[in-house]
């Protein structure tokens, strides 16, 4: 398992905000030629019992996986756990809690909408829920560009979800420290996901990276559907000056939506050590 595995440890099905069941992203990976594999739906691992019988039907290689929303320095970050026991009970009752204010949030993000002059958007994003305790931004999106406020998701967000936006309701999620001891303490390893997306500053970035390693993280995502070229040398370098493992995933959502197909990513930079490393003997 060298640098060059076509790994995609990043991807997420209907348990989240994905439209595809786990059984069909497992023979979609292999198709795309991934030679491992992990789901990680938003705050929950519901879905990983089906991931990983799939996987294991068609002889993929898998990993357990979730991807935890936290919220640092007033920041909504998210961290990847990789390779855990996902029937250790305080990471199950830790994303039961990060999960647990979505409803309200959701419910106060169709008032806001409402008063923006988008009607019926609770009602409408729920149409798209499979997980009745998941619902994301994601799902709102789906409505709003089938009620034609919207050419597609990423416009909607844009103008309605992104933070500032009039769709947009602050959120308190997990804390870095939690997030990453309910990985480690069921044995997994984190991985700060998709970095350049915050909007934390160059010190705020370097706390995020300090205090990650402090709680006993590993890795962070270098290659992602989200990073550009001079993105993934950036991070490359975060990996070796902070003495981080490097990790590869698509984000994969949905066939119309994601940018990035499973297993279509540029490869790891010779310069990194993959994450893949550590997560050997984890593997399904
Ligand atoms: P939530 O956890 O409900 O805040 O939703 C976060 C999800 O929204 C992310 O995981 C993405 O799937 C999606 N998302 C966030 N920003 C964008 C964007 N600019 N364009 C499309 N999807 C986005
Ligand atoms: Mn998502
Ligand atoms: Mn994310
Ligand atoms: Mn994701």
């Amino acid at each position: 398992m060298d640098h060059l595995l076509n790994a995609d440890l990043h991807c997420h099905s209907v348990f989240s905000d994905g439209t595809l069941a786990p059984e069909v992203l497992a023979r979609r990976a292999q198709a795309n030629g991934v030679g491992l594999w992990a789901l990680t739906d938003h705050d929950e691992i519901s879905g990983l019992d089906q991931a990983l019988s799939s996987a294991r039907a068609i002889g993929l290689p898998c990993l357990t996986g979730v991807e935890i929303s936290v919220t640092f320095a007033g920041v909504t970050v998210h961290i990847v756990g990789l390779g855990f026991d996902h029937r250790h009970p305080p990471l199950i009752e830790g994303l039961r809690r990060t999960r647990a204010g979505r409803e309200q949030r959701a419910r106060d993000m169709g008032a806001d909408l409402e008063r923006a002059g988008i009607q019926g958007a609770f009602d409408g994003a729920m149409k798209y829920v499979d997980n009745p305790d998941l619902i994301s931004r994601t799902h709102f999106a789906r409505y709003i560009v089938e009620a034609g406020y919207c050419s597609d998701t990423h416009e909607v967000f844009r103008k309605y979800l992104a933070e500032g936006k009039p769709g947009y309701v602050p959120h308190r999620w997990a804390s870095l420290g939690d997030a990453v001891g309910w990985i480690n303490g069921a044995g997994g390893v984190a991985v700060i996901a998709h970095p350049a997306r915050y909007a934390l500053g160059i010190n705020g970035e370097y706390a995020l990276f300090s205090e990650f390693k402090a709680h006993g993280g590993l890795g962070v995502e270098v290659v992602t559907s989200a990073h550009s070229v001079p993105e993934v040398a950036r991070y490359a370098d975060m990996c070796r000056e902070f003495g981080l493992l490097a990790s590869r995933g698509s984000d994969f959502h949905c066939p119309q939506e994601s940018r990035c197909d499973l297993g279509s990513l540029p490869d790891l930079p010779g310069s990194v050590t993959p994450i893949w490393a550590e997560l050997r003997a984890r593997v399904d």
